[in-house]
């Protein structure tokens, strides 16, 4: 289907402390219209979830595969009970204590959100964001929100203002710059519909942190491959993908300089690029993208999707990433490394 050229407006925080642009967004999301709005985790791509016809825009703007499901964003934690069947007991306690935040749950659906919302499951994926002008519009607009990641589909998910510009001007409504996203990685998913709930995707909560509230294991099933099974329809696409091949090191840093450079001579022609921690940005002779420091995993988060971006805008062939350490964030941030590589580890 050809998708005619919107007129977008933009609005910026500051425009969102006026009423009458408040409303224009409120109207525009009853309209069932498009509308990019900041998260605390990354930009959201958001439209009326109880419309199929919205949610349908959503999948054809982005070129999502339309059985890969939306989160719905509420506003309110007792607003959950309007679009599921029941929630068991740890999720009642996961969304009290993350609620507002970077946790999205699993329900079994009812009837009042369409299928097209949920990618033709039963089940419904739920968040409550805490970044404010998120919040602002789901109130507003007295409606919950489908909105899955701000990126065109396979693409890195958006961080800044500049990767919605890229990838959807002049094809949404609305779209509110709210800066650089805060957390900068996708919230974590958790399927709360089995007896022991099951981390479907890793984010800034951790399984450590699901774990301390609940006061028991739980699984994570997570690094599914790419012909394994899958529970969450998300988890078997190419995902944040820049256009050149992308190959992660693991090893020691002089290991790798080493592989990189003999890289460089057996390719002179193409054109080469690291992503490693700041500490190792030195030990590279090609270009080299920092992700912060190996002591900072949050300044490391927010600089992921940018810096696979940037392999796009500098124009790179082969980009080598430097595996990174797996405690804490670092567990979600090799998730989305290993999808970026489709999978492709090199030891050294
Ligand atoms: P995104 O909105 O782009 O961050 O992606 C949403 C993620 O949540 C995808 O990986 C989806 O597969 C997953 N998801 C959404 N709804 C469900 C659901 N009902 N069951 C399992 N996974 C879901
Ligand atoms: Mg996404």
């Amino acid at each position: 289907m050809c998708l005619s050229v919107i007129q977008t407006i933009i609005l910026t925080e500051e425009d969102m402390k006026l009423e009458s642009n408040r409303k224009r967004v409120s109207h525009a999301l009853r309209a069932s219209k498009l509308v990019v709005f900041p998260t605390e985790t990354v930009y959201g791509i958001g439209a009326n979830a109880l419309s199929p016809i919205a949610s349908k825009l959503i999948y054809q703007t982005k070129g999502r595969p339309s059985d890969n499901p939306l989160i719905v964003h509420i506003a309110h934690k007792e607003d959950v009970y309007k679009y599921i069947e029941s929630a068991s007991d740890a999720a009642v306690k996961l969304m009290h204590a993350f609620w507002p935040g970077p946790l999205t749950l699993i329900f079994k659906k009812n009837d009042v959100i369409p299928l097209e919302t949920t990618g033709g499951l039963e089940t419904i994926a739920i968040r409550l964001p805490r970044n404010d002008i998120a919040r602002q519009i789901i109130i507003d607009s007295n409606l919950p929100i489908a909105a899955p990641s701000a990126n065109l589909s396979g693409k890195p998910s958006s961080t800044a203002f500049k990767h919605v510009m890229e990838d959807f001007m002049g094809k949404v409504d609305i779209m509110i710059d709210g800066g650089q996203s805060e957390i900068g990685l996708e919230s974590t998913v958790i399927d709360t519909t089995t007896i022991v709930p099951i981390i479907l995707r890793p984010g800034f909560v951790t399984q450590a942190m699901i774990e301390s509230v609940l006061g028991y294991s739980i699984t994570d099933q997570s690094s599914t491959g790419p012909s394994g099974e899958v529970k969450s329809p998300g988890m078997k696409y190419t995902h944040y993908k820049p256009k050149g091949e992308v190959m992660i090191i693991d090893g020691s840093i002089e290991h790798m300089a080493a592989y990189v450079k003999d890289a460089e001579i057996k390719h002179p022609d193409k054109s080469i690029a690291v992503i490693c921690e700041v500490e190792y940005i030195h030990d590279f002779t090609c270009k080299v993208r920092s992700l912060g420091s190996l002591n900072d995993q949050n300044e490391m988060a927010n600089n992921l999707f940018s810096a696979l971006r940037d392999m796009d805008e500098w124009g790179i062939d082969i980009i080598f990433i430097h595996h990174i350490s797996t405690h804490g964030l670092g567990y979600a941030m090799m998730n989305r490394l290993i999808k970026a590589s489709g999978y492709y580890i090199i030891n050294v």
